[in-house]
């Protein structure tokens, strides 16, 4: 996916932009790993219309630029930023005119970033009556930065919106062309290693009683947690944080909800709306069920852990069963119930395949290596990044096998890319008028799933049309 970047002195409104761009509140922060001073730099999918690119937000470097040299500091924390994207919105503000700093940040792009294509956009153009000719001088004093025609906007209120498409669509489509077309990876989007190696937010879910305290004790290596018989006994919020393999392991708030839990509503049932609100912060959640009930019950799941689950897979985080207190279950039991849940799951939850099972007993302290073996598998399968170029090659391979029902109204899926990872998410450029249907889309998301080896966690695959 092309990356676009904005860029500009304080106080132009780049955040704002960057806001319309990815039409909602919240984004994704990139933290620069490995970097001294970690900056956060919003990164969210942008849209325009039917073009989507990645955008950098630079705002979050400002603070430190506006003491001191903007120019010097900047460029330092910006450089790995610049590096990865091709295009920049240089951003100035229409009311007042071109400022010497706006010259500085230009001659600075072209010393830093000669390669990338900049656009000058020039915001808070609402302000500005074009009768009085405003428009035009103003715009005429933009062109002086040598990076051609500006556009007028306004970030606030969405005018020249159209404008800006107009100008980039031609931009990113051939950007794109060229990546398609290039069998190498010209794609320099972080790669997989990179962003799996972020901080793993593990949440560990399940019903009272059912040994979490006592696996997170097994996963700590360490009495933290307190332990009892009694259901619901753990009393405060758990944020636990260990090291496993040379990672770190965040353990989302887990046991906070289940005290909740035990005053809201009795300590039987899981109490979902906290829950959920766990599974938005987690990466991965660990499902623990209990061996024992599943033997008694003759069903994997009761209904609320089915509620969780699916939950999970819908928020689109990685899902890792646990089955506890396997000491419990001898022979013909112990067998029925390894065979059982796997099945059972998979029938409760069509839409991933594979969703991984992990029998153990952490009351024995067994498990450690098996659950973190199974959490760290997940995770990196979920962070996994797909290059357009690996993806086309693919798609080629796979429009030849697929039966289409219709022969003639074959939709023509004319380029696959992925536009993030966390979960790996993918769009489908179908020529105009086709449409894929649910088959179609469940064909390419097995496709996909067995090809890339991408079991076990929730994909998902958009469709665009183009031209
Ligand atoms: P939580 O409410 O889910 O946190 O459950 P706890 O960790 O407090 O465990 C509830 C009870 O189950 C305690 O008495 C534990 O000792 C017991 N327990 C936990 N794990 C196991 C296990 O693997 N095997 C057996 N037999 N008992 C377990």
């Amino acid at each position: 996916l092309p990356t676009v970047i904005i860029i500009g002195r304080p106080n132009v409104g780049k955040s704002a932009l960057y806001n319309r761009l990815i039409r909602r509140r919240e984004a994704l922060v990139y933290n620069t790993p490995n970097d001294h001073v970690t900056r956060d730099i919003r990164e969210g999918i942008g849209k325009l219309s039917d073009l989507r690119f990645r955008v950098l937000d630079s705002a979050g470097l400002e603070a430190e630029a506006c003491s001191g040299s903007v120019l010097q500091r900047t460029a330092e924390m910006t450089g790995r930023v610049l590096a990865r994207s091709q295009f920049a919105l240089f951003l100035i503000d229409a009311r007042d005119g071109l400022q010497p700093m706006d010259l500085d940040v230009g001659k600075w792009l072209r010393k830093h970033a000669p390669g990338i294509k900049t656009i000058v956009v020039m915001n808070k153009a609402e302000s500005l009556h074009d009768g009085a000719g405003s428009l035009a001088r103003a715009a005429g004093e933009a062109y002086l930065l040598g990076f051609g025609d500006p556009v007028p906007i306004s970030a606030e209120t969405g005018l020249g919106m159209v404008e800006l498409y107009e100008v980039m669509r031609p931009l990113l489509e051939d950007y794109m062309q060229r990546v398609l077309s290039d069998e190498g990876d010209q794609d320099n989007s972080p790669t997989e290693d990179e962003e799996s190696k972020l901080p793993l937010q593990l949440a560990i879910v399940g019903r009272p009683n059912v040994g979490k305290s006592t696996l997170l004790n097994a996963l700590l290596q360490e009495d933290r947690v307190l332990v009892g018989p009694e259901a619901g006994l753990t009393r405060d919020s758990v944020r636990a944080q260990f090291e496993y393999q040379g990672r770190t392991i965040y353990m989302v708030d887990t046991a906070g909800w289940l005290h909740r839990t035990k005053h809201d509503r009795g300590a039987a049932s899981l109490s979902i709306m906290q829950t959920r609100k766990n599974l938005m912060r987690a990466h991965i959640v660990a499902l623990v069920l209990d061996a024992e009930e599943i033997a008694k019950d003759r069903r994997s799941m009761k209904h609320d852990e089915v509620v969780i689950a699916r939950r999970a897979v819908e928020e689109g985080r990685g899902l890792v069963v646990i089955v506890n207190k396997m000491d419990l279950l001898k022979g013909k039991l112990y067998e029925r119930v390894i065979k059982a849940v796997p099945e059972e799951i998979q029938t409760v939850i069509p839409q991933v395949t594979g969703i991984p099972v992990v029998f153990v007993s952490a009351l024995e302290g067994k498990g450690r290596t098996a659950v973190m073996r199974q959490v760290i598998d997940t995770y990196e399968t979920w962070c996994l990044r797909l290059s357009t170029a690996r993806l086309n090659r693919w798609l080629r391979k796979v429009m030849s096998r697929h039966s289409w029902k219709d022969q003639a109204a074959q939709p023509k899926v004319k380029y696959f890319t992925q536009v993030k990872a966390r979960p790996p998410t993918f769009v489908a450029f179908v020529s105009s008028k086709a449409k894929l249907s649910d088959t179609d889309l469940r064909f390419l998301t097995r496709s996909l799933k067995e090809d890339f080896n991408l079991g076990g966690i929730p994909i998902r695959i958009m469709q665009r049309s183009v031209a």
